[in-house]
């Protein structure tokens, strides 16, 4: 049956008047000026509505202007920009955009695909959009919203979105072309996510043969992570984030729906990740990873935008090793720790017994000022109950006499192990080894980590580990905060 798109446009174009309007459009109505919607749809490539929104606010504030715009340095366009997606790239495209518009185009924004594909960061997506947007004229722009939807439809069965805008230009009734953009756009972001849509809820579901879709698993119970001002944060080290997104990563992530997830051991720089992993619906990721490909590296996913963002602890010998990423809130600090691995042969103990003083004095600093959560993969059993075999690891890694007298350094500097707050039976593990069936067998080790400072203790109301969640050696361990 050939899919009915003018009974589905018609029902879509109701149902998104009640979404948020799509970034660039809402520019387009406030201020009617083709170069602020050229900016900002340079801004919006591969980045969230309302991280561009702010950073597009920040923008036009200093520069309402393309005069104003060729007054600013590169470096003052990054840290306006920031943190868009790429944004040092697109700072360069900025800083680069009034000479070529002067050179070339009289100092007016250009009202054609072609010509305004010359200008520096503008592909044939973001023309086309200006050219709708901006100057309403036929244009199709077909971004990754409108390109997947059109072929989870089947209306086209395309490889690219290049492809996917050929065939549209043929097929798709010129009366659709200036608004399918803002249309798809808004209910691909609200409704048929690029990760898990809500077919469950999708008011066009009855006409969607849903081709290549794997339907959201309605979660069974989901925390509600804003009850009563409440919020749900999650650690997990995943051991290689390229290797847990095939275990269905995103999808876990999503269901545990926390606030703020802290990710320890990524092994990855963020551009060599794809984008489901890189822009999960709802979430901003802040990356900060080793220097070493493939090694160490953290990264925190985040609801809230932050205050600001800390890369690493300012100290030259920890950093490239992309171990603490700390982000602020308005009444507290989340600081994502992944401690060094003290090494067979206790090799490494002389540098981590260095990097937990500096983290330590790190924390306490921070402490001063407000609430401090930190949390990760601490690589230490504390005591004798956190793990199944003591005895037989009293000298080896995880478990020396000198990482625990650490702990109890760390315990006496006032910050709270908050796990031991709710539970004090054994058999509570977050590690288990590959080898030995260890899992399944439950012979383990609690070295992954909730604390908070200690006048921060009555903040926190409940902490727990989860272990049914697979597709690491570590399983993921929660804090809830009032
Ligand atoms: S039914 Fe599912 S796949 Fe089809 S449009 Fe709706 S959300 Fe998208």
């Amino acid at each position: 049956m050939e899919f009915p798109l003018p009974k589905v446009l018609q029902i879509l174009s109701k149902e998104v008047a009640g979404y948020a309007v799509p970034i660039v459009d809402l520019i387009a109505v406030q201020t009617k000026d083709p170069y602020k919607v050229l900016v900002a749809t340079i801004l919006s490539a591969r980045t969230k509505d309302e991280t561009t929104a702010r950073a597009a606010a920040r923008l036009f504030k200093e520069a309402p202007t393309l005069a104003a715009l060729a007054t600013l340095s590169e470096e003052r366009l990054a840290k306006l920009i920031f943190p868009v997606g790429f944004y040092k790239n697109k700072a360069g495209f900025l800083a680069r955009l009034p000479g070529v518009l002067a050179s070339e185009f009289g100092n007016q924004i250009p009202d054609e695909v072609e010509a305004l594909t010359r200008l520096p960061g503008v592909g044939r997506k973001t023309a086309n959009l200006v050219v709708a947007v901006a100057f309403k004229k036929p244009a199709i722009c077909v971004d990754t919203h409108v390109h997947r939807i059109m072929n989870i439809w089947g209306y086209v069965q395309t490889k690219t979105p290049l492809e996917t805008e050929m065939v549209l230009r043929k097929k798709l009734p010129p009366q659709y072309w200036l608004t399918i953009n803002s249309t798809l756009v808004a209910f691909g972001q609200g409704t048929c996510k690029p990760v898990a849509p809500h077919c469950d809820r999708c008011v066009i579901a009855q006409y969607c043969p849903r081709i290549g879709v794997t339907p959201r698993k309605v979660p069974k119970q989901v925390k509600k992570t804003t009850e009563d001002g409440m919020r749900r944060f999650v650690s997990w080290n995943v051991n290689g984030l390229r290797a847990v997104e095939k275990k269905g990563f995103v999808e876990i992530i999503t269901d545990l729906n926390a606030d703020l997830v802290a990710l320890q051991e990524i092994k990855a720089l963020p551009e060599q990740l794809p984008e489901s992993i890189k822009n999960i619906p709802g979430y901003t990721a802040y990356w900060f990873s080793a220097q070493k490909k493939g090694y160490a590296g953290v990264a925190t996913y985040s609801k809230e935008e932050p205050i600001s963002v800390i890369y690493g602890i300012d100290h030259k010998d920890h950093d490239y090793e992309g171990r603490v990423l700390t982000l602020e809130f308005s009444d507290f600090f989340f600081i994502n720790a992944y401690f060094p691995n003290s090494q067979p042969g206790l090799v490494r103990m002389e540098y981590k017994l260095q990097f937990n003083n500096d983290l330590l004095a790190f924390a306490q600093t921070l402490a001063k000022q407000k609430s401090v959560v930190i949390c990760g993969d601490f690589n230490v059993a504390h005591k004798e109950i956190d793990l199944t075999n003591p005895k037989q690891n009293e000298k080896n890694p995880g478990y020396a006499p000198q990482e625990r007298a650490w702990m109890d350094q760390f315990i006496e500097a006032g910050f709270v192990d908050t796990f031991r707050m709710f539970n004090q039976e054994p058999g509570q593990y977050t590690w288990w080894s590959y080898r030995f069936n260890a899992r399944a067998r439950n012979i383990g080790w609690r070295i992954d980590y909730f604390c908070v400072d200690a006048k921060s203790a009555a903040r926190v109301k409940a902490a727990g580990i989860l272990p049914e969640v697979l597709g690491s050696d570590h399983c993921p361990v929660s804090l809830d905060f009032a």
